[in-house]
């Protein structure tokens, strides 16, 4: 992995070798901190980088930075601020992931939420697929359940959590699967290790609630208006049945690091005839020219990184 020339650390941005913590830290030890991941799609034709949603993902960053009682003095506006400056400085003219971290940098031991400080760190790396099969990947149920939100909330980013994430993704990739539809302990599907699932059936397009312990995915969101106000579809949040995934017409992964992915077999099983379906076809490429900057109608959703001219 390219490691970042630059950090945003403790208020300023400094070189990323200077952005280092001890090994005391709280959230080192403890897990007790929380984070974000957000992308910057480069289009070559306005030569521009565009970052996708910033004002949602610190919001929700934000979010998740209150469950654990921290207290930080930023907003979502000087958040994007400092991740435009960042990615400025950075100066790169590709696709770019972006990750806001807010931590607890006391070095003491105690385990606790309260009488603690906490302060922020952004960094960003280049990055292409998450997941290689994006047009049709191998998923599993997982053996594994996921965390509840009266052990640790899922609808935030809790660092201490993704030990849940890590069991579920590794045993997926080492029984040759790519990714895992994870279960709540009453049977329901929540997501995968780090994204959101939907599925079709009978012409619906069907996601989990927020309340079965899932991260409140800003692309599921998207996916949600984009799904009802461009395509045409009629989309419920309920509750789903690992059976009713067996017979589903599509299924697909969605998050900022896998995008739209679909998939195509769960279980050797295939989803409908094992190829990405209509629908996700839609999606993906609808999906992919906004991210882009390349519709017009949903340009709110992208902040120009560089300044000068944009076409359109
Ligand atoms: N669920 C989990 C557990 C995740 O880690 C992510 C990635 N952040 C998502 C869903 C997708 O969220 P988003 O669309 O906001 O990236």
């Amino acid at each position: 992995m390219t490691l970042p020339n630059f950090a945003y650390f403790r208020g300023q941005i400094v070189p990323y070798d200077q952005a280092k913590v001890g090994v005391l830290t709280h959230t080192l030890n403890y897990g007790t901190g929380v984070f974000g991941g957000l992308r910057a799609y480069w289009n070559e034709a306005d030569k521009q980088l565009y970052l996708f949603r910033p004002l949602d993902h610190f919001q929700r960053f934000l979010n998740s930075a209150r469950l654990l009682c921290m207290e930080l003095p930023h907003t979502p506006e000087k958040l994007t601020e400092v991740t435009v400056e960042l990615l400025r400085k950075e100066a790169r003219s590709e696709d770019t992931y972006v990750r806001p971290l807010a931590f607890v940098p006391d070095e003491q031991i105690g385990v606790r939420l309260h009488d603690l400080h906490s302060d922020i760190s952004i960094v960003s790396i280049p990055m292409g697929r998450y997941i290689e099969s994006e047009e049709g990947s191998s998923a599993t149920f997982s053996s594994w359940r996921r965390i509840d939100d009266n052990s640790i909330p899922a609808r935030g980013k809790i660092i201490g959590s993704y030990v849940n994430s890590a069991f579920i993704k590794t045993d997926a990739i080492r029984a040759g699967y790519e990714e895992a539809i994870v279960l709540n302990a009453d049977g329901h599907i929540s997501e995968g290790s780090a994204e959101n699932f939907f599925m079709v059936r009978g012409g619906v397009l069907v996601t989990p609630p927020v309340t079965d312990n899932i991260l409140e995915g800003i692309t599921r969101r998207t996916v949600i208006q984009l799904a009802r106000e461009e395509l045409g579809m009629t989309v419920v949040e309920r509750p789903i049945d690992r059976t009713e995934v067996y017979l589903a017409e599509e299924a697909f992964f969605c998050g900022t690091g896998v995008q739209i992915c679909a998939i195509s077999n769960i279980d050797k099983r295939p989803v409908a005839d094992g190829k990405m379906g209509p629908f996700v076809g839609k999606l993906r490429d609808l999906y992919f020219r906004i991210v882009r900057g390349m519709e017009p109608k949903f340009r709110a959703w992208n902040v120009p990184i560089y300044p000068g001219p944009l076409n359109g």
